[in-house]
């Protein structure tokens, strides 16, 4: 080791004033110096830095012919030996030299020395290194040590990402511990291990130019701390003023006492929010706020502010990340090809990481977080088109009926089909006889009349003497889709006996059930509808060759596999009323083909929705009272989650229930539905609803999902602004089931609340999709797909999936290559190939919608 830095010929700093091309060149030259030129400073060899240099390169206008030797001898580098390495690699530097001075020069160049030269990149990156807090500064020049690995203990090469986290100065097995609390173990977690915001100091607003309203960031001294009891000692604010020398502001915090004991007299402070007005004062509550350094003010950049744990201070985790991103975002090397860099027009993964953590300017940011979005949309699609693919590639049972069979079950419905449905139906009729399993998402508005597009499928099954299941998320549900297909395939249409369909749920008697897991081994029964007891490890088939999935979004993924895997490659039949935009459900659900019915049956008409305040309460009943006079029925809701229904919050169901019953309805039939009751007691419960037998049903969300009473008009919601978009449009979806007028009345849990931004939306509009947009963009992935799907979606986590440009910019790109490469053999792929394992190897590999 010793000697070898004096007689590096790769300058030790960076040099400030060359392009940003050869400044990868000399690092990784200065790398491969020091790991004796055994080609390993870039993982795969340095030939593989071609894959984004050159481009690079030409962006930055280097000479042609400097390009041509660089890629010349590094693509034969691997073949020689580490002697003619090191003359190769010098003789590369030395001819650059020639042509860009600056790289000749030796260590410690001036900043912004050389004027001469074209100099495409922003001048702040240079600037930054001469500012004075080297714990902002973008790439600040490594501090002079005897090994050349700025900040880090051993020299390393870029395949080190995997290094542990203390390798770095300053992290001893402490920290190390500490930041593995926050998933940080490697270098590569901490490069990818994004701001949770950004202090913009570059856009700060003196405080007398402020604006009600406005959402900002200000800095000033606190100039006094006041704690006031408030709600008779209930409760206590703590205010402050904050004043810049241009004006003053109140900041207040509620119920947080410990606050007093942290803002200090004198101190400075950044605070983030909104700014209201109080008696005619600007006031901010509840901001986000963080001690200031000084010296951030005088960077005027946009720093970054990073999710903490306890133990660690905000300043110190940036140091650190400062160290890492400076060094190793620009050694990271690039995975995605050349060609789809350039053709999606993307910034380069290295740039990406150090402009995501320190960005230069908003513009800078939003295309590194672009670039990283991306990577996440085209590595889920490169995943789905592959298990699309893999799926594809087995053999299915094709299964056809003639137009004349088809035709009679078509005659034997109540209703003619909407122009939706048959597209449906086509679309799988076509897959059950192609020769290969189908994989079909059927997505359709609540009520557009999926059930019957399922049991017309199993009937195909069916009549072919082969088995399908039918799995819903709850027993009313199931119960619900028994006695529609019973009548359909049954009953008038005789395609089998009541025998050969049965109904299978958790509260099945013990001996029906065994009867029923016997008919499915010997084949006697031919399509079984239920719940989870459906896959439930005892149940075996003799030959399932159709499994439906309704409601999907409620299963989660392992058990649509578990119902699959009951047969040997059964078609797949998945449903959801969840309506997503189209590219979205490409990317999310690519791996199945998709139907979509955007298409309500003739006559409906949408339904009516106001939104209450708490003491119009009685117009609702008034409605009620009048449209069951009519002879309609009505819904109730409470806001309670059918999973957590917790005791103290049933009693309140059950009282409102008594009193609705007793005070107000006296007169009318009223039933109870919730999910502590007993599966019997809730069928029953259903039963009479449908029969009639109730005027009104009170219930917790457990109506939520599918059910489907078409007598029913009202629905009225109470807390409903404890709900969220899609559970408000599902619990609509539960009346408007008829020609006749229907009327959805939301009443939120207080005047306030009234507002509501979900709430008018509701009232604004009966679109699925546009109300799924809405939930998208308020909630974000997780909650707009479900949680059980979280973890699918999970692996975003700088996509946003409302970027409809930016998801269909990624697809159509991984279709590309996947067109030209799918298994990604070529060598100029195999990067790819090595990141794409990694990112599915996190998230999961296997069943992924
Ligand atoms: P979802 O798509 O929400 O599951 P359902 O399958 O429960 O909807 O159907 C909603 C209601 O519409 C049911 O009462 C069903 O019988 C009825 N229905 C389905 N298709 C049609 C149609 N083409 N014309 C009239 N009514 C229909
Ligand atoms: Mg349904």
């Amino acid at each position: 080791m010793e000697g070898r830095d004096i007689s590096c010929p790769y300058p030790h700093d960076k040099i400030t004033s060359m392009q940003s091309s050869l400044e990868k060149l000399r690092k990784f030259f200065r790398l491969e110096h020091e790991n004796g030129y055994s080609n390993s400073a870039i993982i795969g060899g340095l030939a593989k830095m071609l894959d984004f240099w050159e481009g690079e390169a030409r962006a930055d206008g280097i000479n042609e012919e400097v390009i041509q030797a660089v890629v010349q001898r590094l693509r034969s580098y691997d073949g020689l030996s580490p002697q003619s390495r090191a003359d190769a690699l010098k003789g590369l530097w030395k001819r650059i030299g020639d042509v860009y001075p600056e790289a000749a020069q030796k260590p410690r160049s001036v900043p912004g020395a050389s004027e001469g030269t074209p100099r495409p990149r922003p001048a702040t990156s240079e600037a930054a290194s001469t500012r004075p807090n080297p714990t902002l500064a973008r790439r600040p020049a490594p501090q002079p040590r005897s090994e050349s690995m700025p900040g880090a203990k051993h020299s390393q090469t870029p395949a080190a990402l995997n290094a542990p986290l203390t390798v770095l100065q300053g992290v001893g097995p402490k920290h190390a511990q500490t930041l593995e609390g926050l998933g940080l173990k490697t270098l590569g977690d901490m490069l990818y291990y994004f701001p949770r915001r950004y202090e913009d100091y570059s856009q700060l607003k003196p405080i007398k130019s402020l604006w009600y309203g406005e959402q900002v960031t200000v800095i000033g001294t606190i100039q006094s701390v006041h704690t006031r009891p408030i709600r008779g000692g209930a409760a206590t604010i703590i205010e402050a003023i904050l004043s810049d020398g241009t004006g003053s502001l109140r900041l207040s915090w509620f119920n947080q006492p410990w606050m007093a004991n942290r803002l200090k007299e004198g101190e400075q402070i950044s605070v983030s929010g909104k700014v209201d007005q109080y008696l005619g004062r600007l006031v901010m509550n509840q901001p986000d706020w963080e001690a200031v350094d000084i010296e951030h003010l005088h960077t005027n950049r946009i720093v970054p502010i990073y999710p903490l744990t306890a133990k660690i201070t905000q300043k110190w985790l940036r140091g650190l990340m400062n160290q890492v991103v400076t060094y190793w975002a620009p050694a990271v090397v690039d995975s995605l090809p050349e060609s789809v860099r350039s053709s999606a027009r993307l910034m380069n993964l290295g740039e990406a990481l150090l402009q995501v953590h320190f960005p230069d300017t908003q513009d800078s940011l939003k295309s590194a977080r672009e670039r990283l979005a991306f990577d996440e949309i085209f590595y889920l699609q490169m995943g789905v088109l592959r298990q699309k693919r893999d799926w594809k590639s087995v053999e299915g049972r094709r299964f056809s009926v003639s137009d004349e069979w088809l035709g009679a079950r078509l005659n034997g419905l109540p209703f003619t089909l909407t122009s939706a449905q048959q597209r449906a139906i086509t679309d799988i009729r076509a897959d059950l006889d192609s020769g290969k399993p189908m994989n079909r998402l059927l997505q359709g508005d609540v009520g557009s009349g999926k059930t019957v597009v399922a049991a017309l499928a199993a009937s195909i099954i069916a009549t072919n003497g082969a088995q399908a299941a039918i799995m819903a998320p709850t027993s009313i549900l199931a119960e619900q889709h028994y006695r529609n297909f019973k009548s359909l395939l049954a009953s008038e249409n005789g395609i089998m006996s009541e025998a050969e369909v049965r109904l299978l749920t958790g509260d099945t008697p013990e001996a029906e059930k065994d009867a029923i897991r016997a008919g499915l081994a010997d084949g006697s029964v031919k399509v079984v509808i239920g719940t989870h007891a459906v896959i439930e490890g005892p149940v075996q088939f003799k030959d399932l060759q159709l499994a439906v999935i309704d409601e999907q979004h409620r299963f989660g993924v392992e058990q649509r596999a578990e119902l699959r895997s009951k047969g040997t490659n059964p078609h797949l039949l998945v449903m959801t009323a969840t309506p997503i935009p189209r590219s979205l459900a490409l990317t999310v659900y690519g791996d199945l083909d998709l139907s979509v019915m955007d298409e309500m049956p003739a006559g409906r008409q949408p339904v009516n929705t106001y939104v209450l305040r708490p003491q119009e309460r009685e117009r609702a009943y008034t409605l009620i009272r009048g449209q069951i006079k009519e002879g309609r029925q009505a819904f109730i809701v409470y806001p309670l989650i059918e999973e957590s229904e917790k005791m103290e919050d049933l009693r309140a169901a059950v009282d409102d229930y008594e009193v609705l019953s007793k005070e107000i309805f006296p007169d009318l039939k009223l039933g109870l539905l919730h999910g502590r009751m007993k599966p019997d007691e809730k069928d029953e419960t259903m039963l009479k609803l449908r029969d009639r037998q109730y005027d009104i049903l009170v219930s917790t969300t457990v109506v939520e999902v599918g059910v489907d009473v078409p007598n029913a008009t009202v629905m009225l919601i109470e807390g409903a602004d404890r709900f969220g978009l899609a559970q408000l449009h599902q619990l609509r979806g539960r009346v408007g089931r008829s020609s006749a007028k229907s009327y959805c009345l939301l009443i939120p849990s207080n005047d306030n609340a009234t507002e509501n931004e979900r709430l008018q939306a509701m009232a604004e509009t009966n679109n699925g999709f546009i109300l799924a947009e809405r939930d998208l963009q308020q909630r974000g992935p997780g909650e707009f797909l479900g949680t059980r799907q979280s973890g699918y979606a999970s692996g975003l986590r700088m996509a946003s999936l409302t970027d409809v440009q930016l998801i269909e910019k990624a697809r159509l790109q991984a279709q590309k290559l996947f067109e030209e490469d799918a298994d990604l053999k070529k060598p100029e792929h195999s990067l790819l190939a090595e990141s794409l394992q990694r990112f599915w190897g996190e998230s999961g590999k296997g069943d992924v919608s």
